[in-house]
Order: structure tokens, then C-alpha cells, then sequence
């Protein structure tokens, strides 16, 4: 395998800065300030393993304070809600702007703290951060309700309001991104917002922290509370001042998030939960086109990705040399220092996530599985994970089933449409698949039976922020991005006036 040494030195422009540079404290009104339970969250490095800084840790009472906060902002008559729509959408294409100015501070912030490669960050999450920030902008003065031609003497219109506090908590995988699908459609249609982001990555949210009030946002608008999923974010579920929560991490904790919100107000629950997404290849596609789409389409962030195709599907003519060619392309991938270009792959994001894919690997291998290559950690330092190919893949093992979130690739066999049809949708998730064919027929009748979100013809991963994102079955409730993502954010109001005389 090819790996760059991980000693080698980052070139100077990607060196990490000096700490004292932005604010690690929590953000409420506009101010940072000191938890109420005076502990800190330690945050690392996965790289290295070293710490790289201690933030101050919200709890409980720092979500009260911060609810207050958010509430205050909301209030009838406050500057946010007698705002022109058009203002948010260019306080919003401000922060956008301020993002782009910072946008190499941001990628090797994501890069130190997440693990993630600096050029990716630099180039797939800071651009779909500013682009998401502009696009909800773009939508801020053009939320429209409609008239209604109601029976009887009366004028009916619908106004699309703003929630109210929107409770969000974000996962490590995407910080940034995250953090921009959340807070911006919800800023766009006028709400207010309290943000929770991982305890692994909280050092961006804290920079936009700055930024946010840079840009002009009244205090209160946004508030970014770092803090432990169990505290800070059970009692963002749980509040009874929140109107609305929105979550972003696995199925177990969306299942207590929406417990947690029908046992308290029932507050409006967005849920974008995981995956064990199919990527099925006929073989009358282009074959190098489907393995390197493939390849990408699950190692992509070190395979840390809810959409990571983790169920190749490849018809038999051509599955033989498919493995073989994914096999060769996975031993091409370069591990290293994430701050380094060249390199391919970064750390996993933490020791316990790390533990748990070679739990995973280990049972691939025990259940019979072929394991073609890699298999177990890599290097002296950091969490890295060898890229892992598995061939003789059966629906019934761990490895096909369970979301693995690494860098292993699972390559089972099929043999017809109806079969591979049935096959990938035999699972409790349904978030995203790919079908590579030159068969248009095929893809359309793969794209109409698949149970998922997204489905993606001869290609992987195709993000963008027009288009709305979300989960069938255990993957979500709900859509973000786009235009349906607005749906998200507003209630309806059906408003009724009694008038003398309707004319048509
Ligand atoms: P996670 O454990 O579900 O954590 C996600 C967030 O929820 C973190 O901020 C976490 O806090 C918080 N949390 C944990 N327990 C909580 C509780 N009891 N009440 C309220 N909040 C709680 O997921 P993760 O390990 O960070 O991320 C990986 C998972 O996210 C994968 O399963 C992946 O599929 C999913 N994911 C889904 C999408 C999507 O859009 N569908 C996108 C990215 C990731 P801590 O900081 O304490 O962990
Ligand atoms: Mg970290």
C-alpha cells in the first residue's frame, strides 16, 4: 500500500494556529460566556491523538439560559421579528461572504479537529457551507402564502410563520456543513435558534460563533452551546420552551430525541438519522466509471459518511472483476496527516469509534466474509483504519447490516433486477442508493422500487443545496435543503375575514 509518511511536515500555510485566536467559550446573545458547571469538554486531535484545546461546557442550565436567550429574540415587536425578509436574506449572504473570507481558517480548523482532509474541507465543506448560507438567503423575501377561494361571504389567506426556538443538534462527521444545513433554513424563515454541536468537533461552530455577530444578527438570533449529547442535548429534546428540534446523528439517538419531545411538548421533530446505503452496478455499466464512483461513494471522509454506499451490489457477469479492480484501487488510497496534500485518508474521528469498525471488521471476518485487503489499524499514532475490502458479502452478515461508518467496502452478488430490487430494500434504513447502468429502463425502474431518499444513475454522492435531503423508514423524518426544506422551519397560519360581498 501506498502511505505518506505522517511525520512529514504540513507546509506552513496549513500549520495549525495559535488558540487564543478565536472565543472557546459558550455564545448566547451575541456574548461568550463561562458554563454555569465550570467544566470543560477536552478536544482532539484525531491525527495525533494529542489535545489540541478545552471548551467550555454547556449543560442543562446553560440550555435554559440560552433558551431565554433565543426566546427573547423571538418575541413580537423584537429587531428580528420586524426584520424585512430581504434583510435576513442579506444578513445570511453576510455570513456567507465571512465565511468565504475565512475559508482557510475554517477547512484547517475542520481538518485539526474532525480529522478530515484539509483539502476536502477547504473544497467540498466550506463550498457547500457558503452555498447553502447563499442559497437560504436567496430565500428569505420569497416564503409566499397563498389566497384561498373559501366557500361563503369570506377572504381566506395563509401566512407561512416562522416556529419559533429551534432547538439543533449536529454530528461530528460534517461540523460545518452540519451546522449551515440547520441554522440556515431556519434563520431564512425568521426563526431562532439554539445549536449543539458533537463534543468531538466543536471548534468551527465556535468560529461562526464570531462571525454570526460579525454579520449583524441582533443578539440571541443564533445561540451555540457545545456540550454532551446526554446533558446538553437531552435537554435541548426535552425543553419545554423549544418549539422545534432538528437532529443530525445515528437512528438509537433519534429514537430518544423524538421520545424526549412527545414526552415534553411535542415539539416539531426533524429527524436525519443513518444508512446502510445499496449501490447496485449492472454489468452493462461502464465498469472503471462504477468502481471508482463506488470506491468514492464510500470511502469518501473516511467512509464517515451517512450516504457511504456500504452494500455494493454487482451483477455476476462482472463481479470477479469488479472486486479485483476496487480491491487494486483501495490498496492506491494514501493515509497520512490530513493537512497534507496527496494524501487520501485521514484518522477515524475518536478511539471508541475507532474500536468499534474493527469490532465490525473482526466479525466480517467470522462470519465468512473474504477479506481482500486491509483489515486493521495503520500507523504509530492517530486513529487510522486500512482501507477494508470485504468480497463473498451475504445480506446476513454484521458487516451488511449495521452502518459500519469506515473505510470497508461490502461487495455481494446478484443475479437479477427482481432480486437485487428485493435484497437492498431489506433493511430498516432508507436514506440514499446508486444504480450504475447504460439501460435507461433499469434505472428507472431501479430508481421508482428503491426505498430511499436520494437515488443516484451513474453517480455517487451528488450533493447539492437545491435539492432536498431526507430519509425513508429508520434514516429520518422529515426533508432538509432545498426548497422542501423550508417546510421545515414554518408553521401555516390560515387567516379568515369575514367580508360583505364576494365577487368572482
Ligand atoms: P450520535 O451519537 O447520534 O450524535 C449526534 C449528536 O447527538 C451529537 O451532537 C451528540 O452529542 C448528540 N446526542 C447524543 N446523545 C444524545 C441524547 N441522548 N440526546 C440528545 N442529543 C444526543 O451520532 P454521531 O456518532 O455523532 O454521528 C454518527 C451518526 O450520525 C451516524 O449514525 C450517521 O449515519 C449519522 N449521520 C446522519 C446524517 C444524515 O443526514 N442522515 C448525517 C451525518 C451523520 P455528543 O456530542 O455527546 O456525541
Ligand atoms: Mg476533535
Amino acid at each position: 500500500m501506498v502511505y505518506l509518511s505522517y511525520n512529514k511536515s504540513p507546509p506552513a500555510c496549513f500549520r495549525k494556529p495559535h488558540f487564543p485566536f478565536w472565543d472557546i467559550q459558550i455564545f448566547m446573545n451575541n456574548e461568550w460566556h463561562d458554563s454555569c458547571c465550570g467544566r470543560r469538554i477536552p478536544v482532539y486531535n484525531p491525527a495525533t491523538g494529542e489535545l489540541l484545546c478545552e471548551v467550555e461546557e454547556g449543560d442543562k442550565e446553560d440550555i435554559d439560559k440560552a433558551v431565554k436567550c433565543a426566546r427573547q429574540a423571538f418575541q413580537l415587536g423584537s429587531p428580528w421579528r420586524r426584520m424585512d425578509a430581504s434583510e435576513r436574506g442579506r444578513l445570511l449572504c453576510k455570513l456567507a461572504d465571512l465565511v468565504e473570507r475565512d475559508r482557510q481558517i475554517l477547512a484547517t480548523l475542520e481538518a485539526i479537529d474532525s480529522g478530515k482532509l484539509f483539502l476536502v474541507a477547504y473544497f467540498v465543506d466550506l463550498v457547500g457551507t457558503i452555498k447553502t448560507l447563499r442559497y437560504y438567503g436567496g430565500w428569505a423575501d420569497k416564503i409566499q402564502g397563498k389566497t384561498i377561494p373559501v366557500d361563503g361571504e369570506y377572504f381566506t389567506f395563509t401566512r407561512h410563520e416562522p416556529i419559533g426556538v429551534c432547538g439543533q443538534i449536529i454530528p461530528w462527521n460534517f461540523p460545518l456543513l452540519m451546522f449551515a444545513w440547520k441554522i440556515a433554513p431556519a434563520l431564512c424563515c425568521g426563526n431562532t435558534v439554539i445549536i449543539k454541536p458533537a463534543e468531538q468537533t466543536p471548534l468551527t461552530a465556535l468560529h461562526m460563533a464570531s462571525l454570526i455577530k460579525e454579520a449583524g444578527f441582533p443578539p440571541g438570533v443564533v445561540n451555540i452551546v457545545p456540550g454532551y449529547g446526554p446533558t446538553a442535548g437531552h435537554a435541548i429534546a426535552q425543553h419545554m420552551d423549544i418549539d422545534k428540534v432538528a437532529f443530525t446523528g445515528s437512528t438509537d439517538v433519534g429514537k430518544i430525541i423524538k421520545k424526549a419531545a412527545g414526552n415534553s411538548n411535542l415539539k416539531r421533530v426533524t429527524l436525519e438519522l443513518g444508512g446502510k446505503n445499496p449501490n447496485i452496478v449492472f454489468a452493462d455499466s461502464d465498469l472503471e466509471h462504477a468502481v471508482e464512483q463506488a470506491h468514492h461513494g464510500l470511502f469518501f471522509n473516511q467512509g464517515q459518511c451517512c450516504l457511504a454506499g456500504s452494500r455494493v451490489f454487482v451483477e455476476e457477469p462482472i463481479y470477479d472483476d469488479f472486486v479485483l479492480k476496487s480491491v487494486e484501487r483501495a490498496k492506491k488510497r494514501v493515509l497520512g496527516n490530513p493537512l497534507v496534500p496527496g494524501v487520501d485518508q485521514g484518522p477515524q474521528i475518536d478511539k471508541k469509534h475507532f474500536d468499534k469498525i474493527l469490532e465490525l471488521i473482526e466479525s466480517g471476518r467470522r462470519e465468512g466474509a473474504k477479506l481482500e485487503c486491509g483489515g486493521g489499524a495503520w500507523g504509530q499514532k492517530g486513529f487510522f483504519i486500512q482501507p477494508t475490502v470485504f468480497s463473498d458479502v451475504t445480506d446476513d452478515m454484521r458487516i451488511a447490516k449495521e452502518e459500519i461508518f469506515g473505510p470497508v467496502q461490502q461487495i455481494m452478488k446478484f443475479s437479477s433486477i427482481e432480486e437485487v430490487i428485493r435484497r437492498a430494500n431489506n433493511t430498516h434504513y432508507g436514506l440514499a442508493a446508486g444504480v450504475f447502468t447504460n439501460d435507461i429502463n433499469k434505472a428507472l425502474t431501479i430508481s421508482a422500487a428503491l426505498q430511499a431518499g436520494t437515488v443516484w444513475v451513474n453517480c455517487y454522492n451528488a450533493m447539492s443545496s437545491q435539492c432536498p435531503f431526507g430519509g425513508f423508514k429508520m434514516s429520518g423524518n422529515g426533508r432538509e435543503m432545498g426548497e422542501y426544506g423550508l417546510q421545515e422551519y414554518t408553521e401555516i397560519k390560515t387567516v379568515t375575514i369575514k367580508i360583505p360581498q364576494k365577487n368572482s
